[in-house]
């Protein structure tokens, strides 16, 4: 390795450049344009190891021991998707085509999957769980976090979460994702059981405590009785706040310092003054407006008001089953007032705050060498060509996958 590495020289890991790259999205202003998404025209990219060791004019790249040719197309950091449920079993296809035919439905919603994932084995939970992070990674996503929430049982909670921390360090635990229907005529055990035996048994697999704050699931005071039972064993805490209603969810979130607020579509003026106030994240979802045909959350209120903003998919199979973060920017810039340089930005960059990371999401040395290739000359062909199977290649840690 050259000496414009700034990662260690002391390893004797393989290099690579990656050159010819029309339009680099690098979410570093320091190192490209100027603008939040650092972009860099004619650029290359050097990887060492698993790590991003330099970025900048392709006409300036040091020597490295091996040469990939990006034919001119664009390159971006891998989608940070920050908010999915992806362990669970069953299917809700009839509930899906009931909404959208404009017939009523009345089975359970969340718990028919809660029931078909308590009987599901652990190998079925793995191999769903493994199929879409498959389909994610071919559209782009190189960090994930996922969720419980389909158990609610100590053991059925408990189970979920060891099955996703095999396979992602960004593990949430949402044992009140509803009150379970074991408990549904004292919903205060249920929380009693939610902040003890149950988080007890949880919080060793799990980075993060999350709660469905919303009429018919938990009020404010049962998130915050929750959230900081969560704390107080090591985990932090992010929120399902204003969904479908206005709610204390937001303002709780910023109170306690939450990673993020999610979903965000109900908002007051004072809960745009919090988030904007605070450090806490709004990650909006559009794949749930989208597939319940709800009110479009208002990004361009949000990111006006200088509320950091990201973008996730919230794949689940009853409101959002889609697992397409390219798909969510074209939501967000047709319906939701982003630019398309904002809405790459929140779901890459953005997605890693709502993570607090800083090593996923941007393409400056010492990130994580995640990157996609898109056959496209620009990130803004995401947006521009929705629909289309834009992610040619992705890297993960350095490698090709
Ligand atoms: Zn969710």
């Amino acid at each position: 390795m050259s000496s414009t590495s700034s990662t260690g020289s002391a390893t004797s890991s393989t290099t690579t450049l990656i050159t010819n790259i029309a339009s680099l999205v690098t979410n570093d202003p320091s190192l490209g344009d100027g603008s939040p998404l650092g972009l860099i025209q004619d650029a290359a990219v050097v990887i060492d190891g698993d790590r991003i060791a330099w970025t900048g004019d392709s006409r300036k790249a040091p020597a490295t021991d091996n040469r990939v040719d990006a034919g001119g197309r664009a390159v971006i950091p891998g989608f940070v998707d920050s908010h999915s449920h992806l362990v669970f079993a069953g299917d809700r296809t009839q509930e899906f085509n009931a909404r959208m035919s404009g017939r009523a439905y009345s089975a359970g919603g969340i718990r028919t999957t809660v029931a078909a994932t308590r009987a599901a084995s652990d190998e079925e939970l793995e191999r769903n769980l493994t199929h879409y992070l498959a389909e994610a990674l071919r559209q782009g996503t190189t960090t994930f976090e996922t969720k419980s929430g389909y158990g609610l049982t100590v053991e059925d909670e408990s189970r979920a979460l060891r099955i996703a921390a095999a396979h992602t360090d960004e593990v949430t635990y949402l044992g009140a994702h509803i009150v379970s229907p074991d408990h549904a005529d004292d919903p205060a055990a249920y929380v009693a059981l939610v902040t003890g035996e149950m988080l007890d048994a949880c919080a060793p697999y799990a980075r993060w405590i999350d709660v469905f704050c919303e009429k018919g699931a938990f009020d404010g005071e049962q998130a915050r009785a929750i959230l900081t039972a969560g704390k107080a064993k090591g985990l932090h805490p992010r929120i399902h706040a204003n969904q479908l209603t206005y709610g204390p969810g937001v303002q709780l979130a910023v109170e306690l310092d939450a990673a993020s607020a999610d979903h965000c579509t109900h908002l007051t003026d004072a809960d745009v003054d919090a988030l904007a106030s605070g450090a806490t994240v709004a990650t909006l979802l559009p794949g749930a407006e989208f597939s319940t045909r709800a009110e479009w959350p208002d990004a361009r209120r949000l990111v006006d008001a200088g509320v950091t903003v990201a973008l996730s998919t919230d794949c689940n199979p009853g409101s959002s089953f889609t697992s397409s973060v390219p798909f969510c920017i074209a939501l967000a810039v047709r319906d939701m007032g982003m630019t398309p340089d904002e809405a790459v930005w929140s779901a890459t960059a953005g997605g890693a705050a709502a993570l607090r990371r800083e090593d996923v999401g941007r393409l400056a040395p010492g990130a994580y060498a995640d990157l996609a290739f898109l056959d496209a000359p620009s990130h803004v062909h995401l947006a521009y060509r929705p629909g289309v199977p834009l992610v040619r290649e992705v890297w993960r840690r350095g490698t090709r996958v």
